[in-house]
């Protein structure tokens, strides 16, 4: 591992971060993905020095140059997470450039689904279908065997697709379904398993504490794509060692 290269990752993950923040609103909004950045609220052209991942943010005060309305703390806090999660896969596989290009792609795509689905409960088709072809593409390529792709693309498919047809759509939604054939296709046999396990765990968690405190009824809308990414993250970074980890502790009952 060499420090320039964790820097560079860094600055990479900022840079990808400032497009994530973007390209979501962009794509919730049905904008074209060219053209400037503007303010939400007066619509004015941002300038390329009030643009910088964070230290526009800092130096703004949190605030448009022009009309004073608030900038949401999303914005800083995605480039910061992408930034943090680059560094994360360059120095977990820093000699691998394939593998690591890999990674950095869908970690970008599992920030964008997870600001998406938890701001506006959308995962778009757009984002999840391209990039399950892309992340394909990769792992044959990476020379990951297509049985393997095969088995965990119908698992992830298969897992929300079941649970959509007895449902009839009232559990999760058809974006949920190509969500995890990007699961299945981008993180592969047996790790599909373990982020689909602990997407669930989270869920749970996070739907005991909402409804402990209140703050949300039986029924009410969970964002499963925001867990979905979290597990995907996780597991793609650290899926092996959890696998492993888990052989271990079954073997050991
Ligand atoms: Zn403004």
């Amino acid at each position: 591992m060499e420090p320039f290269f964790l820097v560079a990752s860094c600055i990479l993950g900022l840079i990808i971060g400032s497009f994530l923040n973007c390209a979501a609103w962009r794509l919730y909004e049905g904008e074209s993905m060219n053209g400037r950045s503007h303010c939400r609220s007066c619509q004015k052209l941002i300038y390329w020095y009030d643009n910088i991942p964070i230290l526009s943010f800092l130096l703004l005060r949190g605030h448009c140059r022009h009309c004073a309305s608030p900038i949401s703390w999303q914005y800083p806090l995605v480039e910061a997470i992408t930034a943090l999660l680059f560094m994360l896969a360059y120095w977990l596989n820093p000699f691998d450039w394939l593998l690591l290009a890999r990674n950095w792609f869908l970690l970008a795509v599992f920030v964008l689904i997870f600001v998406m689905d938890a701001r506006w409960y959308v995962i778009v088709d757009k984002v999840t279908l391209p990039a399950a072809i892309t992340v394909l593409g990769a792992n044959l390529w990476l020379g990951i065997g297509w049985s393997g792709l095969l088995i965990s693309a119908t698992i992830g498919t298969g897992f929300f697709l079941i649970q959509y047809l007895v449902s009839r759509g009232r559990w999760i939604g058809g974006g949920d379904i190509r969500l995890g054939l990007l699961l299945g296709v981008g993180l592969g046999w047996p790790n599909i398993l373990a982020a689909i396990f602990i997407a669930y765990g989270f869920g749970a968690v996070f739907g005991i504490a909402a409804l402990l405190s209140g703050k949300k009824k039986w029924g009410s809308m969970v964002p499963l794509g925001t867990f979905l990414s979290v597990a995907g993250a996780i597991t793609l970074l650290y899926g092996e060692k959890i696998v492993h980890w888990y052989l271990n502790f079954v073997n050991l009952q």
